[in-house]
């Protein structure tokens, strides 16, 4: 009997993969099937940023006169048949699961102690255990953090209404993305940076990440002190570089990152943010107990927790599997899609172009919000180092490329390439581009 606790995307892609190779698997979850990505992280931001781009398009045709009008958006509506989708695709998660033959365990608390595993309290006898028990919003202690008025992803469909001025706390992806829906339903947004806004992204995404967040004022270096206010927030206390100030405000938003969900987890060696410390195979520092997904530490993201899943169970069944960090493709979706994948290599030169016309940007051409694509190559072997790339379909074209870049296909295979047309890309057209130069041994 293997025991996962967590039924989010590793804990799922585990118990799925043991089940259909003929392991009894039990799943324990506490609350629903689909975890984060699908109730508070991956697929609400879908579910929001969806709505917000069609708003951010009409808003464009209508300032081009093309439109009559804009459309008011109706917030609550929203979340509600956020609800009503949400619940729909955890019934279908639910059935697939089940189909593959995995027992779960619904509402119950899963704890291990050293190797042993308990439901509710009580020992359950297992041959193997899988951690997977995710991750929560990092949430600031500052005083006034509990007040109402103050959510986090985990909350958020319980906003009672628009709100007409928000604070986000948060400089990175998943602040951005939030900035940009509150901005786009009409909300004045203010994000409070701890560092540089999007800090760990290529200059160029983040200039046209800031533009594309122009309605949003941005405090970078700046940490919150507190939330003030009576019964509810009524505004934030910054401390920059400039010392303390306030922002007014009717809702706070915290966004700022997640913390390894390991509190029910003892005797198994953790690293100091509470993440368990794993070994490539998945294996924690107790035998026949792995750990996957957003528990384990960064990168916290749907597809690794996936994959690391997939590792965990492979080692169980005996088939020595090892995780690969090296080339994680990863998005950020504001009005364009963001998407970049790259690797180290100091030799590497960089090339970019503006996005062009096509399905999703023609009518940006105006503004010259189009996106852009950048890539990096190593002039002497035409290997791929990177990519950042700005467009509708952004995060499609960077999984693509990241997997030609852990195959070691690099530019010059791109002579041979076919695109279709049309479409937004720019990336195939550098690379074609590099690979032309390389041929000609007219690189420089
Ligand atoms: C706002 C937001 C946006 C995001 N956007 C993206 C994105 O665009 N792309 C991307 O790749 N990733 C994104 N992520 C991250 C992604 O959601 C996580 O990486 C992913 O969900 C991790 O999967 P997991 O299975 O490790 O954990 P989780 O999804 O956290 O699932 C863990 C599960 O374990 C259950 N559980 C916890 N404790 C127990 C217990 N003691 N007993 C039983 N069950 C328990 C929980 O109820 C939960 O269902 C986002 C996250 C957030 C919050």
């Amino acid at each position: 009997m293997i025991i996962v606790l967590g039924g989010g995307p590793a804990g799922r892609t585990a118990a799925i993969h043991l089940a259909l190779n003929g392991e009894e698997v039990t799943l324990v979850e506490k609350g629903e099937l689909g975890g984060q990505c699908l109730h508070y992280g991956c697929m609400m931001v879908c579910a929001l940023n969806d709505a917000a781009r069609v708003h951010g398009n009409t808003r464009n045709l209508h300032d081009l006169g093309i439109f009559k009008t804009i459309p008011d958006i109706n917030f609550t509506h929203l979340l509600a048949q956020m609800k009503t989708i949400q619940t729909k695709i955890a019934g279908i998660l639910d059935e697939e699961t089940r189909g593959a033959g995995v027992n779960i365990i619904y509402g119950k608390e899963g704890r291990v102690v050293g190797r042993s595993a308990m439901v509710d309290g009580n020992q359950c006898p297992a041959d193997s255990v899988i951690i997977a028990t995710g991750s929560s919003p990092n949430v600031p202690l500052v005083p006034g953090i509990t007040l109402p008025g103050v959510f986090s992803p985990h909350t958020l469909s319980q906003m009672p209404s628009l709100p007409e001025e928000i604070v986000i706390v948060g400089g990175g992806i998943m602040a951005a993305e939030f900035a940009y829906i509150f901005q786009e339903f009409g909300a004045v947004v203010h994000l409070i940076s701890r560092s540089g806004f999007l800090k760990s992204l290529d200059p160029k995404l983040i200039s046209l990440a800031k533009k594309e967040l122009e309605g949003t004022r941005i405090y970078e270096n700046c940490r919150i002190e507190a939330v003030d206010g009576r019964e509810k927030a009524e505004g934030v206390r910054l401390k920059g570089e400039k010392g303390i100030s306030t922002i007014s405000c009717d809702t706070v938003f915290i966004a700022a990152g997640l913390n390894p969900r390991s509190e029910m987890i003892d005797g198994i060696r953790k690293g100091p943010h509470g993440e368990v410390v794993v070994d490539r195979q998945m294996r924690t520092s107790v035998r026949d107990v792995f750990a996957c997904g957003d528990v384990t530490g960064s990168p916290q993201l749907t597809p690794v927790a996936r994959h690391e899943g997939f590792v965990a169970a492979e080692n169980i069944l005996g088939r020595e599997a090892l995780m690969d960090y090296t080339h994680i493709p990863q998005s950020m979706s504001l009005f364009n899609e963001y998407a970049f994948v790259a690797v180290d290599n100091p030799c590497a030169i960089a090339f970019s172009v503006p996005g062009p016309a096509g399905p999703g940007t023609f009518w940006s051409v105006p503004s010259g919000m189009t996106g852009f694509a950048k890539v990096g190559v190593d002039p002497d072997t035409g290997e791929l180092c990177g990519i950042h790339v700005a467009a509708p379909s952004a995060g499609i074209i960077a999984a693509y490329q990241a997997f030609l870049m852990q195959q070691g296909i690099g530019v010059k295979a791109f002579d041979e390439f076919i695109e279709v047309h049309p479409m937004a890309d720019g990336v195939y057209s550098l690379m074609k581009f590099v690979a032309e130069k390389i041929r000609e041994g007219k690189f420089f």
